[in-house]
């Protein structure tokens, strides 16, 4: 079988909110240290830390910004004074997201309810009140424009299976990104696939099923569209949670390939333990992917 390529020595680089490392930069001088960051992810990660009011020239102290509705638009305010920051953050977000094409992120950490971070149910206030529905002026442009690039919040990174989705996703998409950053062959798009049958069918069978398709039909087909449509298909796939009952599944089909090979009393290893059925917590998940990769619980 071909092999998978994957380059051990390039770090896999992630961006962050540049407060989350512990950098004073927020508007009150402050700094929002998340541990999981610093203290766990760190050791398997390098960080490219952005703080995009910082960059932007606002500096350190400065004053509070909101987001505010007028009309169809979202704008950016200093919450005090009501001066408008909006058409300058615009301006700086879309070069600076630009600008991190050429480190090959493979994921992003953002600061949660920012105006400038938030990557969902940022504040938007109107005269009387806020809706919980706005995004950061920097991640809505950063997202758009990498829509398969792995994000999370650090709020979001405490719960444990969406932690578990975003760790995964990250090497899932480096390795992706391995695969297709050189003259990649048919061969080696068939081993990749094949390689991720069972990481894909935890996730969901009829994205597995629909790539699976797609490799089998490439001949004749322009490269850069059988790329973008693995690539958009495969990180979609692995954007949904997995559950109890579908790790369970692709554990019971594992044991199924496993059986014909190993004698009778080797197969009570294979048979599914269990813990793994399908239970009450159906929606908890019980992938071994991030804990065999050496990922301790938060
Ligand atoms: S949330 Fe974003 S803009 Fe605010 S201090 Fe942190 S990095 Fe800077």
């Amino acid at each position: 079988m071909t092999e998978v390529a994957v380059d051990a020595d390039r770090p896999i680089r992630l961006g962050v909110s540049s407060c989350l490392l512990g950098n004073t930069v927020r508007y009150d001088g402050g700094h929002k240290r998340d541990r999981f960051v610093t203290d766990l992810l760190a050791q398997f990660v390098e960080w490219v830390p952005v703080c995009p009011e910082v960059e932007v020239g606002m500096g350190t102290p400065r004053p509070a910004l909101r987001l505010v509705r007028d009309g169809d638009d979202v704008r950016m305010v200093e919450i005090a004074s009501g001066r408008d920051h909006t058409r300058e953050m615009q301006r700086y977000a879309a070069r600076r997201v630009r600008a991190l094409r050429g480190l090959e992120l493979c994921g992003y950490v953002l600061k949660k309810d920012s105006p400038s971070c938030g990557m969902t149910r940022v504040k938007v206030y109107t005269e009387k009140s806020a809706s919980k529905d706005g995004r950061g002026l920097f991640a809505g442009p950063l997202m758009d424009t990498y829509p398969n690039l792995p994000v999370e919040d650090e709020g979001r990174l405490n719960d444990a299976p969406l932690r578990e989705n975003f760790i995964e996703r990250v090497f899932a998409y480096r390795r992706l990104r391995d695969l297709f950053r050189s003259r990649w062959t048919r061969g080696q798009l068939v081993a990749f696939h094949t390689a991720h049958k069972l990481q894909l069918m935890a996730h969901a069978m009829e994205p597995y099923r629909e790539l699976g398709s797609l490799v089998a039909s490439i001949k004749g087909r322009p490269r850069d569209e059988v790329r973008r449509q693995y690539q958009d298909g495969f990180m979609a796939a692995l954007a949904r949670v997995s559950s109890r009952a579908r790790n369970t599944n692709v554990l019971q089909h594992a044991a199924g390939h496993l059986k014909q090979r190993l004698d009778s009393a080797s197969r009570k290893v294979t048979s599914v333990p269990s813990c793994s059925r399908p239970g009450k917590d159906s929606r908890k998940s019980t992938s071994t992917s991030s804990r065999a990769s050496g990922w301790p619980s938060r």
